[in-house]
């Protein structure tokens, strides 16, 4: 068995641990999740899953607002938001958790405001600033699923890699103007990582801050992205692993690529334990 194999079988085991000694499944849960409750797949186990689920979100932006919104409406039981910006007068035209009154406020905080006004039982840990090596790691280790909600390629690339090694689900999407993609990128169950699919890295990056992205894409994106995200936790249907969902807004189309793994990849390859060695 493999670490990362190991690492995820810990995290369900944790989860199904803290189901039993859930506390919360009072009348006000019942309510309050009523509507995914009455879904099969979900139910009072599935929903007592979410509730001791943890959310990394990468990024309190455009994607990360409606991403983690969701995912506290939803009822995951711990969401940590990481971003090191703080609110600007151009970000209010789409990233949807932080309000005029929150211009010149880290990001972390108003969106944790956001969160918490939702459901003030949400345990929301925010980390101002970025993460980098061991504690990127750490972050992605303790978290059950990750979503990749930033606007780079160094950012991309750091989270894919620090969650192959932790064997952690990663959630990643991207908009500017009016396209978007979503993938799930998890070579711990099978299929590509991040890295697979962008060997060539930086250097066609574009940003929104240079190209423009209508308001409501982002919105689209990372509405798709949290529920992946709880398709992940709940282990439900089929996931974007090994596909890359692509959105034409202008034009309202829906396109879908395969994603294969490269064995090449210096990620998530069978070169990476030589690479890693090397690299000390
Ligand atoms: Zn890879």
């Amino acid at each position: 068995m493999t670490a990362k194999h190991y690492r995820a079988d810990q995290s369900a085991q944790r989860i199904d641990q803290s189901f039993h000694a859930n506390e919360r499944m009072d009348d006000e849960f019942l309510l309050r999740y009523s509507r995914q409750i009455l879904l099969p797949e979900v139910g009072t186990e599935g929903q007592a899953r979410l509730a001791q689920a943890r959310a990394l979100v990468i990024g309190v932006g455009g994607l990360g607002s409606p991403a983690a919104l969701y995912l506290a409406a939803a009822g995951v039981g711990e969401i940590t938001l990481c971003d090191h910006d703080h609110v600007e007068l151009s970000n209010l035209q789409r990233q949807i958790a932080h309000r005029h009154a929150d211009l010149g406020r880290p990001k972390v905080e108003s969106g944790r405001e956001a969160l918490l006004a939702l459901d003030p039982q949400l345990h929301v840990r925010v980390i101002a600033g970025r993460l980098v090596g061991a504690a990127l790691e750490e972050e992605c280790a303790r978290a059950d699923v990750v979503l990749d909600a930033s606007d780079n390629f160094p950012t991309r690339e750091a989270v894919n890699a620090a969650c192959v090694a932790t064997g952690t689900p990663l959630v990643s999407g991207a908009a500017i103007r009016f396209e978007g993609q979503v993938a799930v990128f998890d070579p711990a169950r099978g299929g590509p990582c991040y890295r697979c699919l962008y060997r060539e890295g930086a250097d066609t990056e574009q940003t929104c801050s240079e190209t423009g992205v209508i308001a409501p894409l982002v919105g689209i994106v990372g509405s798709v992205q949290a529920l992946e995200a709880v398709k992940v936790l709940l282990g439900i249907g089929e996931s974007l692993a090994g596909r890359l969902l692509l959105l034409d807004g202008l034009h309202m189309q829906w396109r879908e690529l395969r994603l294969p793994r490269d064995p090449g990849c210096p990620v998530c390859g069978e070169t990476r334990d030589e690479l890693d060695n090397a690299g000390g």
